[in-house]
């Protein structure tokens, strides 16, 4: 992500955000083909820039696009383009999409960055936290990821392969963890005094709260992610699935725990202050995690979980919460400034974060659990 950058610069009048969403909205008026795409292209090039949203929504759009995309860009303020697409819709009003409901764009994400405070910044995390390696779904292998974050400045990093129970990503099982745990420690040994790496794994949360790893098995690796993959039916609230696999001893984090997908999938439905009291009370921490399409959790859900279990008479103290990249390959490692972000916009207090510590503090804290 280029830190320095800031949206809206110059001509651009309509926030990031508003362009992309208008994009999506005139493409979902379409019937499917070429010219659906093509809105849904220049949406995603508004939504993922750091820069100006018309630049970057114009750079790949067909001659047919350009002049609707700079008399969309040419509105004063995000009401005047939701009028307008509501107009081009033939008067239909805009409703916009609750699958997209809560997610930056990548320029509000920037601007946050710039304005701080600097206490979170991606540069002053130790830790580069849920990362994949071709062990299970991602693109690299784990020394190439290792020593990507150890470039980046961090002191210390968590891989978090997948388990083999999401088959999809052809997770790891008891052997694939064993071997992974040797190339571990000889990384470590080579080069742990200047970058350490702990073994996670993020296991599944079945449709029950119970977990696909067996207790001895999830005993083995330093740090057990806990994540729902499946089982998304909208109508159902899962408070009690997510509370039980919280309360399973041995789980340390509850990895993006609304499961939502931009464009895709709202997430689960639960009481989220029952589900953050139980993460402090258990002593899990929460994860923000930084994919770009997942932002899970948001900053109001953010802001709930800092706040959980928070009771000044009895003392608690609220959830820790871990700054995840979720990163598939080495340029993903960059979506921890997403997690940041999200973070600063909560405001979150530093220690509440686990990447802000050091490696051997970090180690206590799993140790601990
Ligand atoms: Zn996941
Ligand atoms: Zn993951």
């Amino acid at each position: 992500m280029s830190r320095g950058a800031s949206p809206n610069r110059g001509c651009d009048r309509v926030p990031n955000e508003a362009l992309a969403e208008a994009l999506f909205a005139l493409s979902e008026a379409e019937p499917p083909g070429d010219r659906r795409l093509a809105l849904l292209r220049a949406g995603y090039a508004a939504f993922d820039t750091a820069g100006g949203a018309r630049p970057a929504a114009l750079a790949d759009a067909p001659d047919w696009l350009r002049p609707l995309i700079e008399q969309l860009a040419a509105c004063r303020g995000a009401d005047a383009v939701a009028a307008a697409v509501g107009r081009l819709a033939g008067g239909r009003p805009l409703r916009p999409r609750a699958t997209r409901s809560g997610f930056l764009a990548r320029s509000a994400i920037a601007e946050i960055l710039r304005r701080g405070p600097s206490e979170l910044h991606p540069r002053r995390l130790r830790g580069a936290c849920h990362w994949h390696t071709h062990d299970s779904d991602g693109k690299a292998a784990l020394a190439a990821m290792a020593r990507a974050c150890a470039e980046k400045g961090h002191a210390w990093s968590l891989v978090s392969d997948h388990s083999r129970g999401l088959e999809v990503a052809s997770g790891l099982d008891r052997e694939g963890l064993r071997l992974q745990r040797g190339r571990i420690a000889r990384w470590n040994r080579e080069r742990g005094d200047e970058h350490r790496v702990f073994q996670g794994l993020e296991v599944e949360v079945l449709a029950d709260g119970t977990l696909d790893v067996p207790h001895g098995e999830r005993l083995e690796v330093s740090c057990v992610l806990a994540a729902v993959h499946s089982h998304f039916d909208p109508d159902r609230d899962q408070t009690d699935r997510l509370l039980r696999a919280v309360a399973t001893p041995g789980v340390h984090v509850l990895a993006h725990p609304r499961g939502r997908h931009f464009h895709h999938r709202q997430g689960l439905r639960a009481r989220w202050e029952k589900v953050f009291a139980a993460c402090a009370d258990h002593g899990v921490a929460v994860e923000i995690n930084g994919f770009p399409r997942r932002q899970d959790l948001d900053a109001d859900l953010a802001r709930v979980a800092v706040a959980a279990g928070c009771d000044l008479m009895l003392g608690s103290a609220g959830c820790d919460l871990m700054l995840g990249s979720d990163a598939h390959a080495v340029p993903h490692l960059e979506f921890d400034a997403y997690a940041a972000a999200i973070a600063m916009a909560a405001e979150v207090p530093r220690q509440r974060v686990l990447n802000v510590r050091h490696a051997d503090e970090f180690e206590a804290w799993l140790n601990d659990r």
